[in-house]
């Protein structure tokens, strides 16, 4: 009892002095806070117009549904589309690509030892197959585009030919992106056959951007197409740190407009490029949702492939 008395007195004597200046403490403290108080006001604001921002122009063809469909769509986790080029040739990274622990999407060229190969072994793998058509560039070497391409000197018939023969080639695509192209990619006549091609067979065209005047996402729109593009090159630089550098862009790209497609290569940097990816898969997985360009497409455009399978 003794104890108990010497306990409570010990409470009164300095547990109530030290609660009382805990409290005339915490009732000083908000006008030391207030002047942050503003900033944080002003950041939620800022939040809340990004929204707004975000919402507007991410509708494709303005008007109510598209800003009803856009305020779905950022009400989900932002999206990423990646696309490996240059797969059919058996080239370097091929097999670390296909171990990346996320769904992405394999461009195939055609008419090459492993195009039919890679292209089944991704399907099976539950990926998404293009047909990755080789275009005449501005420069480079002819010899860089591969068999099959699509060239501007080339008439209608000739251009409509090598589309077609192409698609036929890739088995499962689903569309076509552009192995080089920043030539064809400008050229308005040649672009008009490759996206009618596409139109007819239920495909789309993923432009992968090597031409800044690219008017393939202008008619891809005229036509009733998805105006899909590139928005970043992954390893431009050829190793992995920069791609992982290049992953951190993709996110940020993806978390303020709600998704975004970027594109690595197999090749003599393939194994690099894929440790790059693997890495940054790491980093991003929390905050993105990586897809197939397949979903990005229907759900960004709301655009239904009617495509058939063989
Ligand atoms: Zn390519």
């Amino acid at each position: 009892m003794k104890k108990g008395k010497r306990m409570v007195k010990c409470i009164k004597m300095y547990f109530y002095p030290a609660a009382v200046f805990i409290l005339a403490l915490c009732a000083a403290i908000p006008p030391a806070f207030g002047a942050g108080l503003p900033q944080t006001a002003h950041h939620s604001g800022g939040d809340k117009a990004a929204a707004v921002l975000l919402a507007e122009p991410a509708a494709p063809n303005g008007g109510r549904s598209s800003r009803v469909q856009s305020a779905e769509n950022s009400a989900k986790r932002s999206r990423v589309a990646i696309i490996i080029d240059d797969l059919g040739n058996g080239m370097k990274g091929t097999d670390e690509m296909f171990a990346l622990p996320v769904k992405f999407t394999v461009a195939v060229m055609p008419f090459l030892p492993t195009s039919v190969k890679d292209a089944t072994r991704a399907h099976e793998l539950g990926l998404d197959v293009l047909v990755h058509l080789p275009m005449e560039p501005r420069q480079g070497k002819p010899e860089w585009l591969g068999p099959g391409a699509v060239l501007t000197r080339m008439s209608d018939a000739e251009v409509r030919k090598s589309v077609e023969a192409a698609l036929d080639n890739v088995p499962f695509a689903i569309g076509i992106n552009n192995h080089m192209g920043s030539k064809v990619t400008g050229d308005e006549r040649v672009m008009g056959i490759v996206l009618a091609v596409c139109k007819e067979r239920g495909l789309f065209f993923v432009d992968s951007h090597t031409n800044y005047r690219s008017v393939a996402g202008r008619m891809a729109q005229e036509i009733g197409l998805p105006p899909v593009e590139n928005h970043i090159f992954l390893d431009d630089v050829h190793t992995s740190a920069h791609v992982v550098k290049q992953m951190r862009l993709v996110q940020e790209k993806a978390l303020n407009q709600n998704y975004c497609v970027t594109i690595g290569h197999v090749g003599i940097h393939g194994k690099e490029t894929a440790a790059g990816i693997r890495s940054g898969i790491a980093v991003l997985k929390d905050s993105v949702e990586f897809v197939g360009i397949s979903e990005l497409v229907k759900d960004q455009w709301k655009w239904n492939s009617r495509v058939t399978l063989p």
